[in-house]
């Protein structure tokens, strides 16, 4: 059976971020929103020595066991998955823009799980546990290819002399790319295609790293909400990768006819997409939990025993914020233990991705409508959540991509049957 009980260990780790979230995140919400691409500092070298050590005792795990490809093997559910999405939440309740940018290997890391080598992975998250704060990122959203991923143009042929992927093409709307390229000695996950006529089957994805000759981040983004997060643009211009960046293996389709590449970010996709849920959540109780606080300061509270005709329209409207926020809360959930249990949650990340986005932009909304002229004021931070909110509409798969995922899935028909 499963079970959505918290373990203790984690509640005491979600306390402390109950912490940084109050102390830090909120008392600097408005300040970053103001002051957009201003790293925010307190909260990055809050976190960091705590990632770092993190990622210094996984690096030390990979040294000592297995070849570390792909996902370790468990006994039991692996409760990491859970105290990871429940954290998320907690943080975006806290800012969501600012848990953006903590520092860690965030997607890319990720995609490196997922397929990445052995060495890879020392090599790469191994810097985490060193040094100062370092970012990982994802990058493969182009101008002509962002919901449809197959369309990705950007190319990597292999220079045969010299060993070396040469990657020519442009990637934008990359979060956390400039911190990882520009401001640390982090690394990118980039997709590319070895073969442009192979489809999905040509797409690979590269480690690149910083001061790799050729790749330059050209534009930083103004944003209506998440202002603090950092969201660039990157081109590669015969940018020279070493061959040993590539993850996954360079054929263009495996021998029993799948694409593994491909499949990789899907793989990725199924863990980013709770996560993103989990981001909204955190974001939608922030707004209920306030409007809820301040409707009580006048007199406005729901009971719960009345039946829904004799309540106010006021009551109803919270009863129903509540209501759609712990939906989509607890599809979360449910996406998330099937992974914890090691059972497939492709529909279930989906479902609940869209159904938090929607959730989201529809509960801060309410929010601001319900609390009147203050709540779209800079005084209170409700405008800026509902601003925050929306984007969990969009990346990791707009919600008409993710239906779309669901009703294939659902109904038996294939990408090509139902577009
Ligand atoms: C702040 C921010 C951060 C981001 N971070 C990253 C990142 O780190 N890495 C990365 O790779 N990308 C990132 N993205 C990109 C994001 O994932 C894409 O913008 C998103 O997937 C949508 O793709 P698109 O831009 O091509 O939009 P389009 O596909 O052009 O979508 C436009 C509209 O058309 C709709 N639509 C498209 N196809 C269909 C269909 N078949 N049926 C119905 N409706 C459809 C969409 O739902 C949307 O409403 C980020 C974007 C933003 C704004």
């Amino acid at each position: 059976m499963i079970s959505f009980e918290i373990p203790e260990k984690i509640s005491n780790e979600l306390q402390m971020a109950k912490m940084v979230a109050e102390s830090i995140m909120r008392q600097y919400s408005r300040y970053y929103d103001e002051h957009e691409h201003e790293r925010p500092v307190e909260y990055i070298n809050m976190m960091w020595p705590v990632m770092r050590e993190q990622y210094r005792r996984r690096a030390e795990k990979l040294q000592q066991n297995g070849n570390g490809s792909g996902p370790a093997k468990r006994e039991g559910p692996d409760f990491s998955i859970l105290r990871l999405i429940l954290m998320i939440e907690m943080l975006s309740w806290g800012d969501a823009g600012q848990y953006l940018c903590t520092p860690d290997p965030a997607l890319g890391g990720a995609a490196l799980e997922a397929v990445g080598t052995k060495e890879q992975k020392v090599r790469i998250l191994g810097k985490f546990g060193q040094g100062d704060p370092k970012w990982g990122a994802m990058a493969m959203t182009e101008p002509g290819a962002g919901s449809d991923t197959g369309n990705i143009r950007t190319t990597a042929v292999l220079d045969s002399e010299t060993n070396e992927w040469i990657l020519n093409g442009e990637k934008i709307f990359c979060t956390n790319g400039g911190l990882a390229l520009d401001e640390s000695d982090g690394f990118v996950v980039v997709w590319a295609t070895v073969d442009p006529s192979a489809g999905r089957g040509g797409m690979k994805s590269f480690i690149v790293e910083p001061n790799s000759p050729g790749v330059t981040v050209t534009k930083k983004e103004h944003k209506l909400g998440i202002r603090v997060s950092d969201t660039v643009a990157i081109v590669f211009d015969n940018a020279r990768i070493p061959h040993d960046n590539i993850l996954g293996s360079p054929e263009v389709v495996n021998r029993d006819g799948s694409t593994k590449g491909f499949k990789g970010a899907m793989a990725t996709f199924d863990a980013s997409r709770p996560a993103v849920a989990a981001s909204a959540m955190g974001i939608c109780r922030a707004a209920l939990e306030f409007t809820r606080a301040k409707l009580a300061e006048e007199g406005i509270v729901v009971d719960y025993t009345k039946p829904k005709h004799q309540m106010t329209s006021v009551e109803r409207d919270l009863l129903e914020m509540e209501a759609r926020h712990k939906s989509a809360w607890l599809l979360t959930l449910r996406s998330v233990v099937l992974m914890a249990h090691g059972q497939p949650n492709r529909l279930e990340a989906s479902m609940c991705k869209a159904r938090a986005g929607e959730t989201v932009t529809w509960v801060t909304q309410k929010a601001v409508e319900l609390l009147g002229p203050m709540g779209y004021t800079r005084e209170w931070l409700t405008e800026k959540w509902m601003r925050d909110a929306k984007i969990n509409d969009i990346y990791e798969g707009t919600k008409q991509i993710n239906t779309l995922i669901v009703a294939r899935s659902i109904l038996g028909y294939s990408r090509r049957e139902l577009k």
